[in-house]
């Protein structure tokens, strides 16, 4: 599949629009850019988005050439049509597209197109042999548990050769991919949306579960002999993310030296009893 010029990995948004309207919003605009299932609102707003990696594509309503918008990750729902060289996001699409104002622009798409849960997944019909390194023992792993797990360096050549692999399983305990850490960056098949997602969700009781945004952090509190998930180091925890933990009793925040973190400002969505350390 084609990769996207690099230029897109800059989107910006010059957030004049949420400045203008931040005073009466309801959701504050960075939980709302958060909530908003792209392709959903995409679809909703009338436009036929097409997955290509970790955007989707779309027609551009100024120009009518191809455009393209994040669907996860730091960058969620900020767009950035090459024609035009411009950015926006997912709000201002609809403010043009319905003709309304900001505000209620992002109560329609927090109304008609937040996240709802989709079909059970198809397991994954591909299979690494995942190998120890010493590295990774350098690095505080233990080689047991990362063999328990499916964490290794994948033998042969792949997509994710060079990675630092972790085998994904659903909360049924359904493999459904494989997720990479390659120089501190992650790397993942574009099939597979980590906001639908808490990593080893399979393996915790309902009780008191621990939560990180670092995976290699998830391996030693792991370790440590608690049981802990990670986010797959999403900046916020996703809609999806909130629901599968409020299966748990008490939910134990690892967020450290990131106060500023958007998370902070939704982790009001966690109805269990939670807290940080
Ligand atoms: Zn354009």
């Amino acid at each position: 599949m084609a990769r996207l010029p690099q230029v897109q990995e800059d989107f910006q948004d010059d957030g004049l629009d949420r400045k203008r309207y931040e005073k009466e919003d309801k959701m504050k605009y960075p939980e709302a850019m958060q909530t908003i299932d792209t392709e959903k609102a995409l679809t909703y707003l009338g436009f036929e988005p097409k997955i290509n990696g970790s955007y989707l594509e779309f027609i551009c309503p100024t120009c009518l050439n191809k455009a393209s918008i994040r669907y996860h990750g730091e960058k969620k729902n900020v767009s950035y049509c090459q024609t035009c060289k411009a950015g926006s996001n997912i709000i201002a699409l609809a403010v043009k597209i319905k003709v309304i104002e900001f505000q209620d622009a992002k109560n329609l798409l927090i109304e008609k197109a937040t996240y709802t849960d989709k079909q059970i997944e198809e397991p994954l019909n591909l299979n690494y042999t995942l190998e120890w390194t010493d590295e990774m023992g350098k690095i505080g792993l233990n080689q047991e548990l990362c063999q328990k797990l499916g964490v290794g360096k994948p033998k042969g050549k792949t997509m994710l050769s060079g990675s630092l692999v972790f085998t994904v399983y659903n909360d049924q305990g359904v493999k459904v991919a494989y997720w990479g850490l390659k120089d501190g960056k992650p790397k993942f098949h574009s099939s597979f949306n980590p906001e639908n997602y808490l990593y080893n969700i399979h393996n915790c009781a309902p009780g008191e579960v621990h939560i990180t945004k670092d995976m290699i952090d998830c391996l030693r509190i792991i370790h440590s002999g608690s049981p802990c998930l990670c986010n797959f180091g999403l900046p916020y925890i996703s809609t999806k993310q909130y629901s599968l933990l409020n299966n748990f009793e008490k939910v134990v925040i690892h967020w450290t030296n990131d106060k500023r973190d958007v998370a902070f400002s939704c982790i009001t969505q966690i109805r269990t009893f939670y807290r940080f350390v």
